[in-house]
């Protein structure tokens, strides 16, 4: 009835977005037209010889809930529709999902290439859990192709794994480039797209073996729930959700169907999120107070040239640098009376966060500027709150400093 999504008829995503996993292949209960919550934690069989056609593929239903669940299964199908993947898996959260997706698709030994500027939890499983398993990584700039193919040809790499846009920076990789370079070597290509979402860029459409994203950010929507998901190629996916059945990082149905209802908006509020922070990143550019605006939308940014061709929108983050020091920053953050301060982004609410405190407080200031987070520096996560109050109010925030 739907057909796949091809990149060319992205834009009747709008309609899939809304109805796909949801009008077929779920179970009907009282006609009941959203898909219902189904609060259960074992699921059970007429007789042994039912039992046997479950297990022999024959008769299609569930287990044991650690193993899957009719909700969860339709938030699977739409986001499956959405990225345009062979399969999808959700779970507890962004973090369940990128370290069980590490766990199961790199051996013991193995190596991985990562990209500098990334989510700090993500970091921190990288470089000091997974050494415990001799799994070693290669830690490259987004834009260092030579690098890449130098730690291709020195290591049996199992897995390259960026995000992008990458947090808090907004770089972006040129995925197409990046599949050339792996493919050949049988490396695994996996994009963390959180910041994108489908509706902007949808990076297995360039080749990329895998997607995930936190869907505790745009998908979700509203501030509201923790999930995770991975999308992309059936037998990686499949790998991910034997090691998922052990870990036990399970989604509670309640959460999958916030998801599933937060997917239904997702195309309008990324339309919002896009254009408000366009206009907010020309905004700053152009104010005095304002050292620097990173924003891929603007061709100031260093990957714009990529952000063009591989995003359709830029994302409804922007980060920038306030003239001043940690404190100035700080006294700008607090005379901002729309968003609030909060970690997090992707949400109709706006959120406002300075990373050294919210994220790197603990580091000190050496380590922080080792990876480069800048005393300065504010992420800004537009909500879908009326553009012009967004402005008013940051230009009232820096009349403070
Ligand atoms: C939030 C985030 C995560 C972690 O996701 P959770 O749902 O909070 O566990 C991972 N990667 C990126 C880019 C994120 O923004």
């Amino acid at each position: 009835m739907y057909g796949a999504c091809t990149r060319a008829n992205t834009d009747g995503l709008s309609f899939l977005r809304t109805h796909t996993g949801e009008r077929s292949g779920r179970p009907r209960v009282s006609d009941a037209l959203t898909t219902p919550i189904v609060c259960t934690s074992t699921y059970h069989f007429k007789d042994t010889e039912e039992l046997i056609a479950y297990q022999e593929g024959r008769y299609g239903s569930f287990e044991y809930g650690r193993y899957g669940n009719p909700t969860t299964q339709a938030c699977e199908e739409k986001i499956r529709q959405l990225e345009g993947g062979e399969a999808a898996l959700l779970s507890a959260s962004g973090m369940c999902t990128a370290t069980t997706m590490l766990l199961a698709l790199v051996p013991a030994g193995g190596h991985i290439v990562t990209t500098t500027d990334c989510y700090r939890r993500t970091r921190q499983f990288i470089q000091t859990f997974l050494p415990k398993m001799g799994i070693s990584c290669t830690v490259l700039d987004p834009s260092d192709y030579v690098g890449l193919e130098k730690a291709l040809k020195e290591h049996e790499c199992s897995l390259y794994f960026s995000e992008s846009p990458t947090n808090p920076y907004l770089r972006c990789v040129d995925i197409e480039r990046i599949v050339s370079l792996c493919k050949p070597t049988g490396c695994l290509v996996c994009i963390d797209g959180t910041f994108a979402t489908p509706c902007n860029s949808r990076a297995l459409d360039f080749g990329a073996d895998l997607v995930i994203h936190s869907a505790s950010k745009f998908f979700g929507g509203h501030n509201d729930v923790l999930a995770g998901v991975i999308v992309g190629r059936k037998d990686a996916v499949d790998k991910v959700k034997q090691f998922h059945n052990i870990l036990g990082g399970v989604i509670d149905p309640h959460a999958a169907y916030l998801v599933l209802r937060g997917l239904k908006t997702l195309a309008l509020r990324v339309e919002r999120h896009n254009d408000s922070a366009m206009k907010i990143a020309k905004f700053l550019e152009a104010h005095p107070k304002i050292e620097r605006v990173h924003y891929p939308g603007l061709p100031s940014h260093p990957d714009h040239e990529i952000a063009k061709k591989y995003m359709k929108g830029f994302g409804g983050v922007v980060s920038f640098e306030v003239k001043g020091d940690l404190w100035q920053t700080a006294k700008f953050i607090d005379s901002c009376k729309l968003p609030y301060i909060a970690p997090s982004l992707g949400g109709v609410e706006s959120l406002i966060e300075q990373p050294t405190v919210v994220s790197y407080w603990d580091q000190g200031p050496e380590k922080r500027a080792e990876i480069g987070i800048k005393d300065n520096l504010v992420r800004y996560s537009t909500g879908i709150e009326d553009y012009a109050d967004i402005e008013a109010d940051m230009a009232q925030a820096l009349d403070c400093i």
